[in-house]
């Protein structure tokens, strides 16, 4: 097994919120106490955290998340910063600083503007700061209405060639078909995205719901060529961490060409 060293690791809304909208204080107290202890561990450690929206609902009450970008990219300023202070005043509570950074695609499509990030990042990780990522969601409509952190994360573990990606979904893993029928199975490893794998994410051909299964592996068809594993593995006990760092089998690795 490679070394785990430099992870990604990747949160989403229905990990980090309870259905009232409001933050899960308890999960993300665990989550953050563990990375911290990762990082007490000599690992590097890049935190990419989706909940900005749904902080945003919640402080202000709504009863559902809106499908309106005007409304969406105004709840995830609203939300964005108050996601920020809680991750700040946990991680400081184990010792570590953070830092914001905010990303959308085409900034990473353009050169400078990719170095500029790429040594922000590694400046840092030198500090032993934790980055916490998220789409800078105001600005990019075309990222509110079609993008996805895990397709970011992916982006981001590419950036700065991290060693390992791990996606913490609602779910424990890949399965062979949609993961609330009965008789789904749970795969532990992929070796290889074949059609036959691309079937179960629920593309051409299906119309089974999958769990947000087809961006995740998208993100795992953007990592795996650059000799990044990535995990897909259940947010809602974050101590699974310490077991994937020691190469312990959770959720579903995706193992990558040796480059
Ligand atoms: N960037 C969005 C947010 O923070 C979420 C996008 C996603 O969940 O993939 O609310």
């Amino acid at each position: 097994m490679k070394e785990r060293r430099r992870i990604v690791v990747k949160v989403g809304t229905s990990t980090l919120t309870y259905d009232t909208g409001k933050i899960n204080l308890k999960r993300l107290e665990q989550l953050v106490r563990v990375l911290a202890d990762l990082m007490n561990m000599g690992l590097e450690v890049i935190l990419v955290s989706s909940g900005a929206i749904g902080v945003g609902v919640g402080k202000l009450g709504l009863t559902e998340k809106p499908s309106d970008t005007r409304q969406k990219q105004a709840l995830a300023a609203i939300g964005q910063a108050s996601l920020m202070s809680i991750y700040e005043k946990y991680f400081k509570e184990y010792g570590y600083n953070t830092g914001q950074v905010l990303l959308t695609k085409f900034v990473l499509e353009d050169e400078q503007r990719y170095v500029s990030a790429k040594n922000a990042f590694e400046t840092m990780i030198e500090y032993r700061v934790i980055p916490i990522v998220n789409e800078n969601d105001v600005i990019s409509t075309y990222e509110i209405e079609f993008g996805d952190n895990d397709t970011l994360s992916a982006y981001v573990a590419n950036l700065v060639d991290a060693d390992l990606l791990v996606i913490l979904s609602d779910i424990d893993g890949f399965y062979d078909g949609n993961p609330n029928e009965k008789g789904s199975k749970l795969i532990p490893v992929i070796e290889e995205i074949t059609e036959d794998i691309r079937r179960c994410a629920g593309g051409v051909g299906t119309r089974r719901g999958t769990g947000g299964m087809q961006t995740k592996l998208h993100a795992a068809e953007l990592v795996l060529p650059n000799g990044i594993d990535m995990i897909i593995a259940n947010g809602d006990a974050p101590d699974k961490l310490y077991e994937i760092v020691e190469g312990k089998s959770v959720g579903t690795l995706f193992v990558s060409k040796a480059i």
